[in-house]
């Protein structure tokens, strides 16, 4: 890459965006916040200064429920779609068509 190019290319500075969990007092809280790292330490720090805590449990869903389904065709784990219960196959078949095998 030549300096020319180098200077062309501007740093667009997005703002990131985070999102702190934390428990005061037992209560669980979420806390939404856009802007720089620098942003998050600040509230960080000030979260433990008015005795917030880190949430005992990450609340993450798990990513692979036990017991999916393997997809016939393409001998993969299925997931778990939307409907309780029930699995489709993320991936596609020929022709760019989502794989038909549901569980
Ligand atoms: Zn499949």
């Amino acid at each position: 890459m030549s300096e020319a190019n180098a200077q062309q290319i501007q740093t667009v500075t997005k703002p990131a965006h985070f999102t702190v969990s934390a428990e005061i007092d037992g209560f669980p809280v979420v806390i939404e916040l856009e802007g720089k790292a620098d942003a998050l330490r600040q509230l960080i720090d000030k979260l433990k200064a008015i005795g917030a805590t880190a949430p005992q449990k990450a609340s993450t869903a798990p990513a692979k429920p036990a017991g999916a389904p393997v997809c016939s065709i393409h001998n993969t784990p299925m997931k778990a779609s939307r409907k309780p219960g029930s699995y489709f196959c993320p991936r596609q078949i020929d022709g760019g068509a989502y794989c038909p095998e549901k569980g």
